[in-house]
Order: C-alpha cells, then sequence, then structure tokens
C-alpha cells in the first residue's frame, strides 16, 4: 500500500517504531514488528495491515480512525481488525462503527475488546500487552508490551542439551518464567507515579507524553489533564527505560525551544536517552 502520510521513523535495535504525534491534532504510535499501533487519531495506511489497535481514550485526535482503519482492513480483504480499548467506551464504539456502516452502505467488520487495568491480551504467541490505568479521561489505559520467556534455572546452565531432556523427562522443573516489557505506551497522561510497576519503570522503550513546556503552560497541562516539563522530570528521574521518546507535543512552543528545555531540565544521562517523535531535524537525517 502507498504511504498516506509523512511518519516519524525510529529504528531501536531491531525495532522501527512510526508515527505521528501533535497534541489535539493527531496521535498514531506503531510498531508493525510487535503487530501493534497505539492509538489511531487518523488511519494512515501504514497502519492498516497491523491487527492490533490498543485505544488509551476516546479522545477525537487518538480515536478517530477506528473506523478507517476497520473499512479499509475489510476492502483489502484482511482479517477484521482487533481494537483494545478501555471497557466503558466499547458501547459508543459500536455505535459510531454501526453508524459508518449505515452511511457506507458496507459491514464493518471489527474484533473489539474492552480492557481495563491488569489485564493482559495475547499478542502473538510469546507477547503480552498488559494494560494500566493513567490519569486522564475517565477509564483512560496505559499498555506495556512485555514478550514472556522461559530460562534455564542457574544450576543447570552448564549441563549438556542431553542431560536436560533427561531432567524434562523425570518431569524436574528446569525452567523459570520470565517477563522483558519491550515498550510502554502511557498515551495521554498527567503525572502518576509509574516508577511503582516495575514492568513500566524497567520497559527498554518508553513512549510518554509532555504535551507543554513552558512557565505559562501549567495551568493548560492541569486543565488538560497532561504532563508538563515539571511533572515529566519528575516522573523520568523515577524511571529506568534506556530509551524515551517524547510525543504529544503541543505546537503552541516551537521544536527548537522544546529541545532546549529538555535539555536543561533533564539530568544529562536522561536527556541522552530522550527522542522527540516530531523532531523533524531528526527526520531529515532519518533513511
Ligand atoms: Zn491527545
Ligand atoms: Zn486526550
Amino acid at each position: 500500500m502507498m504511504p498516506s502520510h509523512n511518519l516519524a521513523k525510529i529504528q531501536i535495535d531491531e525495532l522501527k517504531i512510526i508515527g505521528y504525534s501533535v497534541a489535539g491534532e493527531e496521535t498514531v504510535v506503531a510498531i508493525p514488528q510487535l503487530d501493534v499501533c497505539f492509538d489511531v487519531g487518523k488511519a494512515p495506511n501504514q497502519i492498516i495491515a497491523i491487527n492490533h489497535v490498543l485505544l488509551t481514550h476516546g479522545h477525537m485526535d487518538h480515536a478517530a480512525g477506528i473506523a478507517y482503519y476497520l473499512s479499509h482492513r475489510n476492502f483489502c480483504g484482511q482479517s477484521p481488525g482487533t481494537i483494545l480499548a478501555p471497557e466503558n467506551l466499547l458501547p459508543p464504539m459500536k455505535d459510531i462503527i454501526e453508524a459508518w456502516a449505515r452511511l457506507d452502505g458496507n459491514k464493518l467488520p471489527a474484533n473489539l475488546v474492552g480492557v481495563k487495568p491488569g489485564d493482559e491480551f495475547q499478542i502473538k504467541p510469546n507477547l503480552y500487552a498488559r494494560v494500566f490505568p493513567t490519569k486522564h479521561s475517565r477509564g483512560s489505559v496505559g499498555y506495556s508490551v512485555i514478550e514472556k520467556r522461559k530460562k534455564l534455572k542457574a544450576e543447570f546452565t552448564q549441563l549438556s542439551g542431553k542431560q536436560i531432556v533427561q531432567l524434562k523427562k523425570k518431569g524436574v522443573e528446569i525452567d523459570y518464567p520470565v517477563e522483558i516489557p519491550i515498550v510502554t505506551y502511557l498515551g495521554d497522561t498527567q503525572y502518576v507515579d509509574f516508577s511503582k510497576l516495575s514492568y513500566i519503570k524497567n520497559s527498554k522503550i518508553l513512549i510518554a507524553e509532555c504535551t507543554f513546556y513552558i512557565d505559562e503552560h501549567s495551568e493548560r497541562a492541569q486543565a488538560g489533564r497532561h504532563m508538563h516539563i515539571s511533572e515529566f522530570t519528575r516522573l523520568i528521574k523515577k524511571l529506568d527505560n534506556q530509551y524515551i521518546i517524547i510525543t504529544h507535543t503541543t505546537q503552541r512552543t516551537p521544536m527548537s525551544q522544546i529541545r532546549k528545555i529538555l535539555k536543561d531540565e533533564l539530568p544529562k544521562d536522561k536527556y541522552d536517552r530522550v527522542i522527540l517523535l516530531m523532531d523533524h531535524r531528526r527526520w531529515k537525517n532519518a533513511d
């Protein structure tokens, strides 16, 4: 399919993250290799083939793309898309999908899954989306994508393959489960001490909103339940993520100023991990 949007591209090791995110306008962040798309403000062609949309809340700039996503998959002969969303949003989502089907004159097949904090949804055999609460709108959530593996217990690591097979036959528990949090997407949220959830604290990649940057905007951040740089700094200091991708930046502050403020406010070791999704200066250098 032809790309319909000029999306930002970020390469982190083997993972490519694509997206677009401007406060109040549109937010969509996808990781095709993990088969997930976080929020779907509009539905760029580049995300249509992804089988799971993980919706954080119902604001237009994050959710308006649901009908187009479902319809375009149907048009292309793909299976119905799966959309995870806070469970309180399912009735209005069904209403809007039905209304679109009537307007369009075609059925709009959909696999809608209502979620609440603590839920887990299987994305691939070893990959799960875990749901946690955020502080933005009623029922709003974020998602961590977690790989679950089994690891050989330390006392068995010196054994040969043959010896391990023999132990297994005897019914010895040779391995233990491990969880590797690959990426966490906070969606829109005010400050919450997310370090209390170890899978967020230790997530390799954190995708977080930081909407506002100047002092005069702190009331605006409060009113819209968004993160201000002061809150963002407080949060980031408590987390151990290797990569921090900032989304949902306001257009009220120029990108060059945002860059400078981040550099001034964040400790250096944290600033060095930050990638601004919408920093066009970086886009020019990408592939
Ligand atoms: Zn938003
Ligand atoms: Zn919102």
